[in-house]
């Protein structure tokens, strides 16, 4: 049974490592896959970029009002095309013609909409999905896509990181010129800010100390 999973972490956590590995344990046994992420995401455009320097580029990007359902389909549909075009004349289809898995990068940004129809892509459509990303933002506050993924998905992992003190990062706080800030927009998407925004994945004790033990901006 084909089955929605979230993997979430704090930001540097390998979540972008993970899922390119995904992609190619599938592709090593003849699979195909569709990498997707949210158009939202300006870093890298149209790339999966692991921070251990592999990167690759996405089958398609998801712009915040696409109907995601039928997106995938005309993109899976796709796939089947090209795989039969490649068929000798009286070649059967083989089934690894067909999408073997959806994998997500970056699937905070997604609208809870989003995630409501990938969960429809794994039941009705029958095929796995795997969405990777943050649980938090900068406020401690669950990006919408991931709350909704929290409650939908049949499977949910931890990917975990280490605090510079050495515990379990949890949050991740956000650097504007190398200060500490915990009020603002929960994308920073002003480009003169995102270029001197940084972030520090960090656990809740070395969060509340930096913040003053301020949690959600109160
Ligand atoms: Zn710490």
């Amino acid at each position: 049974m084909a089955k929605l999973y979230f993997r979430y972490g704090a930001m540097n956590s390998g979540k972008s490592t993970a899922l390119l590995q995904a992609a190619y344990n599938y592709e090593e046994r003849g699979q195909r896959v569709l990498l997707a992420k949210p158009a939202i995401d300006t870093k890298d455009a149209d790339r999966v970029s692991s921070r251990l320097g592999v990167t690759r580029p996405v089958d398609f990007l998801i712009p915040p009002d696409a109907d995601l359902r039928t997106l995938f389909a005309v993109h899976r549909d796709r796939v089947k095309e090209d795989a039969e075009a490649s068929l000798l004349p009286d070649e059967q289809p083989p089934r690894r013609a067909d999408v073997a898995c959806l994998l997500l990068d970056e699937a905070q940004f997604l609208t809870p909409t989003q995630i409501d129809d990938l969960l429809r892509i794994v039941v009705l459509d029958k095929i796995p999905v795997l969405a990777y990303g943050i649980r938090t933002d900068f406020r401690t506050e669950a990006f919408p896509g991931s709350r909704r993924l929290m409650e939908l998905a049949h499977s949910l992992e931890e990917l975990k990181t280490i605090c510079r003190c050495g515990r379990k990062a949890l949050f991740n706080a956000r650097l504007v010129g190398g200060r500490f800030v915990f009020d603002g927009d929960q994308v920073a998407i002003d480009e003169l800010t995102a270029d001197r925004v940084t972030y520090e994945s960090m656990c809740a004790e070395c969060y509340l100390r930096e913040s003053g033990g301020r949690l959600d901006g109160r």
